[in-house]
């Protein structure tokens, strides 16, 4: 089983490189963000609960976010792994993922960090916003909270992995071509 972490801040494109590497490498692509926006549309108690953290550009709490990741990865007992995309975002939540997957005996693979400058990731986000209509991506003031909130309440997952030896950085600028083919190479070697 392979399992691997897409990391980043917001808008350093963990999303587009994961549907691309769920499909070369035949993993289940599970994103936290996405879950959420199904929930939200879907007025659903935990949308509703969601929404009011998602629209300031805050965290939602770890004890809703861990339980929704850990029904989905349940639910899922015959894929060949996972790649996990905007998940985890805090310690608690990266210790909760290492029991649940140490249950599972497999362990993470690897976490992969796309670095972009905070300059671009707001350009990056403000550009989204003008056609995906999400509201965190709409007002600059929501993309720099979320770009600080990365900094301290997510930063620390990176080192709590290279703790482990399993944690890789990246230049996250580039042609979505370009950056691919950087991811698998790590993921290639890794996997070797
Ligand atoms: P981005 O990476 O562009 O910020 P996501 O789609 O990953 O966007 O997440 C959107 C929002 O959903 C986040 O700002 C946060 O409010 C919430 N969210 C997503 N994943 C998590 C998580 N693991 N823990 C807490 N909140 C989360």
């Amino acid at each position: 089983m392979v399992n691997l972490i897409l990391f980043g801040p917001p808008g350093s494109g963990k999303g587009t490189q994961a549907e691309k590497l769920a499909a070369q490498y035949e993993l289940l692509h599970i994103s936290t963000g996405d879950m959420f926006r199904y929930e939200i549309k879907h007025g659903t108690p935990l949308g509703l609960e969601a929404k009011s953290y998602t629209d300031r550009g805050e965290l939602v709490p770890d004890s809703v976010t861990i339980g929704m990741l850990q029904s989905r990865v349940d639910a899922n007992p015959q894929v060949k792994g996972f790649i996990f995309d905007g998940f985890p975002r805090t310690i608690p939540q990266s210790e909760a993922l290492d029991t649940f997957l140490s249950g599972r005996k497999t362990p993470v693979t690897a976490l992969l960090m796309l670095e972009v400058p905070d300059e671009e990731l707001v350009t990056r986000l403000l550009g989204r916003g003008q056609v995906s209509g999400r509201a965190d991506d709409a007002d600059e003031n929501i993309i720099r909270n979320r770009i600080q909130v990365y900094k301290n309440e997510t930063n620390p997952v990176f080192d709590h992995y290279a703790a482990q030896g399993k944690a890789f950085r990246l230049d996250g600028v580039g042609s979505i071509e370009d950056i691919l083919d950087r991811l698998c190479e790590v993921i290639d070697d890794v996997l070797e």
